[in-house]
């Protein structure tokens, strides 16, 4: 597909093309990596964070948050309990936190990798490449580093201390180290086009990234972005932006683990997230951060919670009823499954 025939799907409001690409992507889901659902434990393991990207609620400049670091042996623990229940892969993600040094995160990630049979992820911001490759060595089989915004300029107005050519480094460095790599968007952002949009989907493409999450931008009162921010995508267009971009996501990258996001259900409720199930997404990540931390981990407001971690018979259950698919008992790596 063309950049052309990508920009018009995305900017007509006719609710069939709607229909029709979640449908074909559905197929296309089907036909190319099966029904499974893989589910993946999240662990928000620290809100503290050197950087101020704009539209996040962890950016040093909010003054407002508590903020938490999870301990390494508190870590242990609900790792232990996910791996126990039958969690295939656990997400350690955080603020840009410098307190865990490379040496913390390469024991950590060691530990984990001898005492359980699952996937480490980890999604720690940009780091130099060295902690990366160590990282990948110590056992860390996935990260996640959204690129955000494929528009240059937008990047540099969102992110004061980041720059996009750092990013898309990153992206290929953890590609050629062995990672299953993950990126995304947030659709929505003030000052976004839907051109950029087109070439967001366009780079996943391009740089063959393996998880592809994308979700609405919510907007965070502590943050410096105002609330009625211009946008050039209409905010009662962004629910039906999300399945399209998650449908063309499918389509256009054929056999990427896609996930239902944690910000869609925020905003458009489990309906909205249930939509992309059935657009072509076939990742869910649940929140396993333990109480008291898991409501400090505020990139957005949010009021729903988990209560800890759920038993995983449960959640088998709970989502088979919910989608008519199965859980995959595997990792959840991209080529696991390929038909
Ligand atoms: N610090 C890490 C990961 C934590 S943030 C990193 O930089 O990769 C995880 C993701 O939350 C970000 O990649 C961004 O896409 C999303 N996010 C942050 N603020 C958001 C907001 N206001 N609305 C929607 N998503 C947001």
């Amino acid at each position: 597909m063309e950049k052309n025939e990508i920009v018009q799907l995305l900017i007509t409001s006719d609710r069939n093309i709607t229909k029709s690409l979640a449908s074909l992507a559905d197929t296309v889901r089907h036909n190319l990596v099966g029904d499974d659902i893989h589910v993946r434990g999240l662990l928000n393991i620290s809100n503290y964070c050197r950087k101020n990207c704009l539209y996040c609620g962890l950016g040093n400049h909010n003054r407002k948050l508590k903020r938490y670091r999870m301990k390494p042996e508190e870590i242990l623990q609900t790792i232990e309990a996910a791996a126990i229940t039958g969690y295939k892969t656990v997400l350690l993600q955080g603020g840009e936190d410098m307190q865990y040094t490379t040496e913390i995160i390469t024991s950590l990630v060691e530990e984990i990798h001898r005492r359980f049979d699952l996937d480490i992820a980890l999604s720690l911001g940009e780091r130099p490449d060295d902690d990366y490759r160590r990282w990948f060595d110590a056992g860390a089989a996935k990260y996640l580093l959204k690129h955000e915004t494929s528009d240059p300029e937008l990047y540099r107005r969102l992110h004061p201390d980041s720059d996009f050519e750092t990013r898309i480094h990153i992206l290929r460095f953890l590609k050629q180290t062995g990672y299953e790599t993950g990126s995304g968007i947030m659709i929505g952002l003030p000052g976004q086009t839907v051109e950029s949009i087109a070439d967001d989907i366009l780079l996943f493409r391009e740089l063959d990234i393996d998880m592809i999450g994308c979700g609405p931008y919510i907007y965070n009162p502590d943050t410096p972005i105002p609330e009625y921010a211009e946008t050039s995508i209409p905010a009662d267009a962004i629910e039906d932006m999300v399945i399209k971009v998650t449908a063309l996501n499918r389509i256009i990258t054929r056999d990427t683990m896609i996930p239902a996001t944690t910000a869609t259900e925020t905003k458009f409720s489990a309906r909205g997230k249930l939509n992309t199930l059935h657009s072509g997404a076939n990742v869910i990540m649940l929140d396993i951060t333990p109480p008291p931390w898991k409501e400090h981990y505020r990139i957005y407001p949010r009021n729903k919670f988990n209560d800890g971690i759920r038993n995983y018979q449960d959640i088998i259950k709970d989502i088979s009823e919910k989608t008519g698919r199965p859980v995959s008992p595997q990792y959840g790596r991209r080529r696991e499954n390929n038909r």
